[in-house]
């Protein structure tokens, strides 16, 4: 393909099968505050570990929404609970406390 100098983003899809709408209101009873996430992306910017990995905040807490959990423990493994999203996000979302409950909900 032609390098334009940008890349379109590959097609998505929910896979139906695997969406587990008791997994997202059991996220949600424990953090709350995600119902404000206007998805600005102040998370992403300013984590320690995006900055080292391919870790993207953002895009994990979506994809659990979505049902995506693909690859999802080795990806909150990088998160080292720092608290710098926590400081920066503009709807007070308790990002750190997303990430610790989506690891124990997808543990069982
Ligand atoms: S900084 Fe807050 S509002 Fe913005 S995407 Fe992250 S969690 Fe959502
Ligand atoms: S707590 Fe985790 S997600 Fe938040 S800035 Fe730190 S490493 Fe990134």
């Amino acid at each position: 393909m032609k390098d334009f100098g940008y890349n379109i983003s590959k097609g998505r899809s929910i896979n139906l099968d695997e969406y587990r709408p008791e997994k997202v209101d059991r996220l949600l009873e424990a953090v709350p505050s995600y119902k404000w996430c206007i998805g600005c992306g102040g998370c992403t910017a300013t984590c320690t570990a995006g900055g080292l990995t391919d870790f993207n905040i953002r895009r994990i807490h979506n994809a659990f929404f979505r049902g995506q959990y693909a690859g999802f423990a080795e990806q909150l493994d990088h998160c080292m609970l720092c608290g710098k999203c926590l400081l920066v996000c503009p709807r007070g979302v308790n990002t750190r406390a997303l990430i610790i409950n989506m690891r124990r909900i997808l543990e069982g």
